[in-house]
């Protein structure tokens, strides 16, 4: 009996956690099972062409809770008098 072997190629994506580090102080930015700490601070420039999609660049930056307390929110206050808005949840 002649065995006839098919060989294909198969494509794995995996998601992995990749340490990101402040981009002020260096500091591993990591979240914990019982600790949330979620930030973005981006900003997206670009055109849309409705259903026919969109193009453009989405500039960002990643900061530790220290460095967005500590420095940009009191820049912020400081330099341009800025009041951040604070929402409680819960759920
Ligand atoms: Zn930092």
């Amino acid at each position: 009996m002649v065995e006839i072997r098919e060989t294909r190629t198969k494509t794995i994506t995996e998601t992995i956690t990749v340490d990101t580090k402040c981009d002020i102080c260096d500091k591993s930015i990591q979240e914990s099972l019982y600790e949330t700490l979620e930030m973005e601070i981006s900003i997206k420039e670009g055109v849309n062409y409705g259903s026919d999609g969109a193009h453009g660049t989405e500039t960002e930056v990643d900061l530790c809770s220290d460095c967005f307390k500590n420095k940009l929110l009191v820049w912020l206050k400081e330099e341009h008098n800025v009041n951040p808005r604070v929402r409680e949840y819960d759920y």
